[in-house]
């Protein structure tokens, strides 16, 4: 870093002293202190590969124009549990099998694709719930265009459905409501509407943007309307890829099975996949020996967004993890390696995410915009107070954004979105899980709890105000 700047390494290290950060002289610098000690030598940076992920969203924007087709939907269900999201995913996965095709679906491979009406598909990701949705997207991951929130007409709008809808807005994916088990006894879809519309969804019945449709999954009523609405919303997002590149895409599962070695379902989301083809996922790497569609069958090459089961990677990637074809087999192996060296320096630490005495630091560097922050509280009515007087917090230079509010524990799913999503989490009189604790050490996300409101608000004021002092 001192030699790109052509200054000696004391310079760099007593400026990082003068900004309160202790550093050695072997030590990596956080993507945001060389940005900031750059700036004070008047340079500017720009990274290139600086996390252990690929990265395909940058590249996406060198795309020619007249090289984009268009491409399938690919669509995640969540919603509260017993709703329903299982039969619907297993009605579509039987009643949608390609015309004339013996044997359908034989296998889980962790997504599926079916073809509807006019020859057009969608693929599903056969994992339903935000848990894995959101687990994804903390390890970078973009893999859902479209959510169907299943929610039992014959119930209500409950807490998972709420978080469901949470998780869908913090990945900023559109929603598609199916109400479910019309066919029951006591079905009142006027109920649910209602609801949501307390929530600020209005579905379009009610004059609102949200498309829903009821639906008896189990009896498999009304699913081609809810498809066909799938449909109408993808046609509204423009989803279009470049098969003739090399694919890029991301991880849905992977596991190492006895006979067959490492075996890896991906979605191809960008360029074709082709037998024989180089891929590089996280610090892993190999070349395709065989792949095949969720019908078990032997296939030789994968379009934008279809998933397929990869035969010949050195280990397993992690769900949720990018990936990436590479022409040079050196440059992938360096890659890969890299990679690898990073996370054992890392100790495997994730990155390092927002803290409330980080926001004065932020800040400075003068690229913080939106404070996001996920509220659990005891008692409906605190959250209540203590999501508006938070988000009543919002200035002109930052605005607070919850990402999601509720009732009870902090909860492992809490701390995923909340590494998704860059968000602090803020806990009154109530405390995190063992597991969801740990999970945030080890992501790096931070828990404030409060037994005091007025605290709270108070905190989170004097961080925005960068009045924090960083601790070191
Ligand atoms: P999940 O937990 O959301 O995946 O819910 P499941 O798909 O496992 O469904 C929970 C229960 O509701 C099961 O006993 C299903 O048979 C039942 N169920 C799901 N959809 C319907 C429906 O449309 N009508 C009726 N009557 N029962 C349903």
């Amino acid at each position: 870093f001192a030699n790109l700047m052509d200054v000696s390494f004391a310079d760099v290290i007593s400026k990082c002293m003068s900004l309160g950060i202790m550093v050695s002289i072997n030590q990596r610098l956080e993507a945001d202190v060389i940005e900031l000690v750059a700036s004070e030598f008047n340079y500017e940076v720009e990274f290139i590969d600086v996390d252990t992920h690929n990265e395909i969203d940058e590249e996406e924007e060198e795309e020619n124009e007249e090289d984009l087709v268009p491409r399938a939907p690919i669509v995640t269900i969540m919603g509260h549990v017993d709703h329903g999201k299982t039969s619907l995913l297993d009605y579509i996965r039987h009643a949608n099998v390609i015309a004339g095709e013996a044997g359908g679906i034989t296998q889980h491979i962790g997504a599926y694709e079916v073809q509807v009406k006019n020859g057009r598909t969608i693929t599903f990701l056969d994992t339903p719930g935000h848990e894995a949705f959101t687990a994804m997207r903390a390890r970078g991951a973009k893999v859902t265009d479209i959510a169907v929130i299943v929610i039992a007409a014959d119930d209500a709008v409950m807490p998972q459905t709420k978080e469901a809808i949470s998780h869908a807005q913090a990945a900023d994916v559109p929603m598609v409501f199916a109400l479910n088990k019309m066919d029951k006894e006591g079905a009142n879809p006027e109920k649910i509407k209602e609801q949501l519309a307390a929530m600020n969804i209005l579905v379009e019945d009610w004059g609102g943007k949200y498309q829903s449709q009821e639906i008896s999954a189990k009896k498999g009523v009304n699913v081609d309307e809810l498809l066909d609405k799938v449909l109408l919303e993808s046609d509204l997002l423009e989803l279009k890829a470049n098969p003739k590149r090399p694919a890029s895409g991301s991880v849905i599962e992977a596991s190492l099975d006895k006979g067959r070695g490492y075996v890896a379902t991906i979605l191809v989301q960008n360029g074709t996949l082709n037998q024989g083809d180089l891929l590089v996922s996280g610090q892993h790497y190999g070349r395709i020996k065989a792949m095949f569609n969720e019908r078990n069958q032997r296939i030789s090459s994968a379009p934008p967004s279809t998933p397929v089961l990869v035969l010949g990677l050195n280990g397993a990637p992690q769900a949720g993890e990018t990936f990436k074809v590479f022409e040079d087999e050196s440059e992938a192996k360096d890659t890969a390696n890299r990679r690898a060296q990073i996370l054992r320096e890392q100790g495997i630490r994730a990155k390092k995410h927002i803290t409330l005495d980080e926001i004065g630091r932020r800040l400075a560097l003068g690229n913080f915009k939106q404070l996001n922050l996920l509220i659990r509280a005891d008692v409906d009515g605190s959250v209540e107070a203590l999501s508006d007087s938070l988000q009543k917090l919002s200035t002109e230079e930052i605005a607070v954004s919850i990402v999601h509010q509720g009732v009870g524990q902090i909860t492992e799913t809490d701390v995923m979105l909340a590494t998704a999503s860059d968000a602090v989490i803020i806990g009154f009189n109530v405390r995190p899980s063992l597991q969801a604790s740990k999970i945030a050490e080890h992501e790096g996300v931070e828990i404030k709890t409060y037994s005091i409101i007025y605290d709270a608000i108070d905190e989170v004021k004097s961080a925005m105000e960068g009045m924090l002092e960083p601790k070191i």
